[in-house]
Order: C-alpha cells, then sequence, then structure tokens
C-alpha cells in the first residue's frame, strides 16, 4: 500500500485515495457539521477559513481542508438560484419587449383614386 502523508495532522498512513488520515478524515466530518450549523445560522457570514475557524472554535487548517474539498458548495441552493435566476430572466425579457415597441408606421393616405367617365354612346339612328 501506498504510503501518504496525512495534509492535516502530518502523519504517514496507508492511503489507498486521498491524502487525509482515517483519524483526521472523521475530525473534519465533525468541523464540517459545525461550520454548516454555523453558515446556515449565519447566511452573511464571510466565507473565510480564519473567520470561520474562530466561529465555531476549531482549528483553521481544518476548515480549510473543508474549503479547498468544496464540502461547502450546496447544490440544491443552487438549483433554487437557477430556477428565481430564469424567472427574473424572463420578467426581463417582458420588460425589454414593452419598452421596445415597434416605430410606429407611418400612417399617409396615399390612394390614387382613378375616376373615369366613359362617354355615353348614342347609338340611334
Ligand atoms: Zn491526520
Amino acid at each position: 500500500m501506498e504510503m501518504t502523508t496525512c495534509n492535516v495532522c502530518g502523519k504517514i498512513f496507508g492511503a489507498p485515495s486521498g491524502s487525509i488520515c482515517p483519524a483526521c478524515r472523521k475530525l473534519l466530518d465533525i468541523v464540517y457539521e459545525k461550520a454548516r450549523a454555523y453558515l446556515r445560522d449565519n447566511p452573511k457570514a464571510e466565507m473565510k477559513a480564519r473567520e470561520l475557524a474562530k466561529a465555531i472554535g476549531e482549528d483553521e487548517r481544518l476548515v480549510e481542508i473543508l474549503m479547498i474539498e468544496g464540502r461547502f458548495e450546496n447544490k440544491d441552493s443552487e438549483e433554487g438560484d437557477s430556477a428565481a435566476e430564469k424567472k427574473r430572466k424572463k420578467l426581463l425579457e417582458d420588460l425589454q419587449r414593452s419598452l421596445a415597441k415597434p416605430a410606429p408606421k407611418e400612417e399617409g393616405m396615399t390612394t390614387y383614386g382613378s375616376d373615369r367617365h366613359g362617354g355615353d354612346r348614342f347609338g340611334r339612328g
């Protein structure tokens, strides 16, 4: 088995995949749960490893690794955003359509009337 140095604690361990030892992986899960709960309660909190780590009282390095791994990317909210985005786009299109009215047509009365009177024929004879 290949030996890898743990990204978190620096311990050398046999790694089938990844570069975080099982002990730290467990720890990361706990930190992740904490961080996620914190972000849920503070949606406007800055996504900075240092700030987040301080807020939840965990090691900055652990939070950083979670961020690098993309654990905080919420796919559910992304879907919601795209649905809202679609709606907004449609509203915008409607607005643009109502603003960009077609230029008013020039209405000129240009009917060439041709009144011709044919002469009467008297065919008496
Ligand atoms: Zn470790």
